[in-house]
């Protein structure tokens, strides 16, 4: 991976928390006595990646525009990662990919391992960190399964990121 690659992926990183708190996604969030997000928290954070691995599952193009909306397969991978960039950030962990590996976990498997050990151990330690780092890497993994190399996988984050810095506020009164 190339300097400027890495930097890139954190900059996306580090914006898509920007983007989910600006818009006010994270106004609600259950916090312990420590102001830090709960087991609980992390665990709804876990369900909404699986309903976009849902979503990348069942649409059948890779890619058009709905209106100004990015949509289609590749765009879905991108918001797990946006999501899962957006939870490490209200984590208060370090956003970046390390280097992309490959392994054969699937990505709902690698959130399922994010669950489960959040469940045993916690939110805020170095296993969640690395937990979330590997689920990641799945998503580049899975993206590249498809056709995407992690430069044009990049394009697609940057794409569907300049659409949610235009949405409205919680997407107009969405809820979660
Ligand atoms: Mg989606």
């Amino acid at each position: 991976m190339t300097i400027s690659i890495q930097e890139t992926l954190q900059q996306l990183a580090r914006e898509s928390y920007e983007v989910a708190t600006a818009k006010g996604w994270h106004e609600n969030d259950e916090l312990d006595e420590n102001g830090t997000p709960t087991v609980r928290q992390l665990l709804t954070w876990c369900a909404l990646f699986h309903t976009e691995v849902t979503e990348y599952e069942q649409v059948k193009a890779h890619y058009y525009l709905d209106g100004e909306k990015p949509c289609g397969k590749i765009t879905e991978l991108a918001d797990v990662a946006i999501r899962v960039w957006d939870a490490m950030g209200r984590l208060g962990f370090e956003t970046e990919s390390g280097g992309i590996r490959c392994g054969s976990q699937s990505v709902r498997h690698a959130i399922d391992v994010v669950i489960e050990q959040a469940r045993i151990r916690g939110v805020h330690n170095m296993i969640t960190l690395g937990l979330l780092n590997d689920l990641v890497d799945k998503v580049f993994d899975e993206a590249n399964s498809i056709g995407y190399n992690l430069e044009s996988f990049v394009w697609f984050i940057k794409n569907k990121m300049a659409f949610n810095k235009s949405r409205p506020y919680r997407h107009g009164g969405r809820l979660a």
